[in-house]
């Protein structure tokens, strides 16, 4: 019998919750994976339960368990609603705790899919040589996290960097927005629901002289420029199924580039804006990955 630690790691999304077992973030053994689509907590959570009981049988107690979560949720852990979900429109899932039913197997961490997927590039993929790390991902949704001496950023709630208010493009002046708080903030004008809502449908299927691409590059630009402003993050991961579009990550450096407009030392650093503004080095790979890092800690924290 093997005697290394063993972590379990849960990537909580939307659509499906993928749970993976391993030694390490890109150590999980064959069989150790299984994806359970999100339906009601009932069914999805005794999914996971049920594969967390079975790594257990194989391979004995676990040592942590990391959960990568869809938020908003709570990740402050002197509250007394750590781990559950907050004002998610996910029907049934508001103030589900994606924590307690797991504590039987091991101690938890959790944090934000995004924040896991910030944490997996920092140490894993594009921010190796980087001390600051930004992950945005541009989905159903817009969401940010962020890396800052080794640790995810994390305070009243955590980053929800998709909500801020971005200048609109006069090309798309009569579009109201999808976000329905805020109407035409960067994740109501820039989302893939945004996109479909306007264009009917996805960017890649747009061709390249509709000015689609450089308008939602442009918006998401903003933000990129707004981050290295604000946080002055040496790495921005841009990820999410809109970044299929492989015409938008250039249109970014450049909506930033002209945004920023000289005053940051970009370009005197070695890639300039190419370096600054890149595609995730894990792919798909990086929250799973980032769960099973939550999981390491969750274990040290013991
Ligand atoms: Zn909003």
């Amino acid at each position: 019998m093997n005697s290394r630690p063993v972590y379990g790691a849960i990537e909580a999304g939307g659509t499906k919750f993928v749970c993976a077992a391993g030694y390490g973030p890109m150590e999980v053994p064959d069989g150790w994976r299984e994806v359970i689509p999100t339906t009601t907590p009932q069914a999805t959570l005794g999914g996971v339960l049920a594969f967390l009981e079975r790594i257990r049988n194989e391979a004995g107690a676990l040592a942590g368990i990391g959960v990568a979560a869809f938020g908003p949720v709570d990740i402050d852990r002197r509250s007394h609603t750590w781990g559950s979900l907050l004002t998610t429109p996910k029907a049934g899932w508001p103030g589900v705790s994606l924590v307690k039913p797991l504590e039987r197997f091991g101690p938890v961490a959790i944090d934000t899919d995004v924040n896991a997927a910030a944490l997996a590039e920092a140490r894993l993929g594009a921010g190796k040589t980087a001390d600051s790390l930004a992950y945005v991902t541009v989905g159903t949704g817009i969401g940010g996290g962020v890396i800052a001496g080794g640790r995810t950023l994390r305070g009243m709630l955590h980053p929800e960097m998709g909500h801020i208010p971005v200048r609109r493009d006069p090309r798309d002046d009569g579009f109201a927005g999808v976000c329905p708080f805020h109407g035409d903030c960067l994740e109501g004008l820039a989302s893939g629901p945004a996109i479909l809502a306007r264009w009917k449908v996805q960017l890649r299927s747009l061709p390249a002289a509709h000015p689609a691409t450089g308008i939602i590059g442009g918006y998401l630009g903003q933000l990129a420029a707004a981050i290295a402003l604000m946080l002055s993050a040496e790495r921005i991961v841009f990820g999410g199924g809109v970044m299929s579009d492989e015409r938008l990550l250039p249109q970014i450096r450049e909506a930033a580039r002209r945004q920023l407009a000289g005053y940051l030392p970009v370009e005197a650093r070695a890639g300039g804006f190419d370096r600054l503004i890149v595609p995730p080095a894990l792919g798909d790979r990086a929250g799973i990955g980032g769960a099973m890092l939550l999981a390491e800690q969750a274990a040290g924290e013991r």
